[in-house]
């Protein structure tokens, strides 16, 4: 067994980190009036003003340009189609350094399966009738939303309701998505609707995808929901009111959208799971640093006893997820079937962050609870990040029905 990191994957992770503290942290620090307070990153609506989109773009483009935007997306779609091993350690690379808060980076520098880049779902469009949106999604100029999940339906998809009636040679898509992130913004939105509700209450089929000019008549992102205390954000609530798509415009065939659905799925949580896993080691280093200094009762706090177990918990934590995600990356690039391990290690990554944080605050005292240490903002990540993609119960309940089907090995 080796797990020493291959050479190639460590340029790629520092070459993506030195481009984020030379280019991205700059500008950043450049626009600290617009992006250092909610109160300058949003309009009263929750939407980003335009002068944070035109950054966000600006600092995709650059990624793109560099070859990092697309590491991650499917050769045949024109991406570099770098592993789950890479992918996780430069995740993992760049949350460790940098730390929560990076409006610039935070889904802007590298691809995500549902928002920007080459998403996986976008191989079961036709090759032909991707090719005229494939300069525009690479090079960082045009993103994505991925519509699943509707107000009555998150877990549990086939409760959908948003219907998409046949005529002709094209589809009409009526209904309501919620949560859907990066919809406010996004150009190009994949949509499931229900093709045959009859097969969908049976949970035999009956959802299919499409993929969508966010421009298209009827379709509007009427509110953003803001979440955990941000005064806007990226998760918007969609309409879509008699929206007319071409059959050509069809992602998978017809029925099978649940499938095509998940495509994108590993990927997601395991770049999840890897984000929380450096976010993780950085909110463990503050701790460790300021154990050291902080004094009480004339010694540092390192000193006392209940200091030294929440940091030894939390490298516990650390270690067990970090060694997770690892054998799970390499089990997905060598092909094995992983739907118990990659649930596993979604759900424990992003509980172990939660833990995490919460020691790193508690160890800091008064001062983690404010603004500026991030601490606070990583522990809001955190929690949120238990949520989408799949709830802990939820992987619990795929781990279960994997373990007693015969399908989780070690
Ligand atoms: C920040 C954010 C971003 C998101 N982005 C997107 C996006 O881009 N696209 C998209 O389509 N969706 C997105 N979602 C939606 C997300 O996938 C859903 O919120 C999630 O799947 C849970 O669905 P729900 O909120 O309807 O909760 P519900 O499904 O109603 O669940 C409520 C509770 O019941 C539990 N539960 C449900 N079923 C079971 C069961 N069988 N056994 C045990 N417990 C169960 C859940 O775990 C949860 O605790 C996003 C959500 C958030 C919060």
């Amino acid at each position: 067994m080796d797990f020493l990191i291959d050479p190639d994957t460590e340029a790629i992770a520092e070459a993506v980190l030195r481009f984020v503290e030379r280019e991205v942290l700059p500008l950043e620090e450049r626009h600290r009036d617009l992006l250092g307070s909610e109160r300058t990153l949003f309009e009263a609506n929750g939407r980003y003003v335009p002068e944070v989109l035109a950054l966000k773009r600006q600092v995709r483009m650059r990624s793109a340009e560099l070859g990092f935007y697309n590491l991650f997306g499917a050769e045949k779609l024109g991406g570099a189609e770098q592993g789950a091993q890479v992918m996780a350690h430069v995740q993992e690379t760049l949350n460790h350094r940098i730390g929560p808060a990076h409006p610039l980076v935070q889904t802007v520098v590298l691809p995500s399966p549902f928002t920007n880049g080459l998403s996986p779902v976008l191989r079961h469009l036709q090759p032909e009738i991707f090719e005229p949106y494939r300069a525009g999604i690479t090079s960082g100029e045009k993103t994505l939303c991925f519509g699943l999940s509707e107000p009555d339906a998150g877990s549990d998809a086939f409760g959908m309701k948003t219907r998409a009636v046949r005529d002709g040679d094209e589809w009409v898509l009526t209904g309501t998505k919620q949560w859907i992130t990066n919809s406010p913004y996004a150009d190009y939105a994949m949509v499931f609707a229900l093709t045959d509700p009859e097969a969908a209450a049976r949970h035999k089929g009956g959802v299919t995808g499409f993929f969508i000019d966010t421009r298209t008549p009827g379709f509007s992102v009427p509110r953003i929901i803001n979440t955990m205390g941000h005064l806007g954000g990226e998760t918007g609530v969609i309409v879509l009111d008699g929206v007319r798509v071409r059959d050509d415009h069809r992602l998978g065939e017809v029925g099978r959208g649940l499938a095509v659905a998940m495509d994108g799925v590993n990927a997601g949580r395991m770049g999840m799971a890897a984000s929380c896993l450096g976010l993780a080691r950085w909110a463990l280093d503050q701790a460790v640093e300021y154990a050291k200094v902080r004094k009480t009762f004339g010694v540092p706090i390192a000193e006392h006893q209940a200091i030294q177990l929440m940091l030894a918990d939390s490298a516990m934590d650390i270690y067990a997820a970090k060694t997770m995600i690892q054998n799970c990356a390499w089990r997905l690039d060598s092909g094995r079937s992983s739907t118990a391990q990659v649930s596993m290690v979604k759900a424990f990554s992003t509980e172990m962050l939660g833990r995490v944080m919460d020691r790193s605050i508690q160890i800091h005292g008064g001062m983690g609870l404010t603004n500026e240490l991030r601490l606070e903002e990583g522990y809001r990540f955190a929690r949120v990040m238990r949520i989408p993609d799949g709830t802990g119960e939820i992987q619990r309940r795929t781990i279960a029905r994997q373990l007693l089907s015969g399908h989780a090995d070690f």
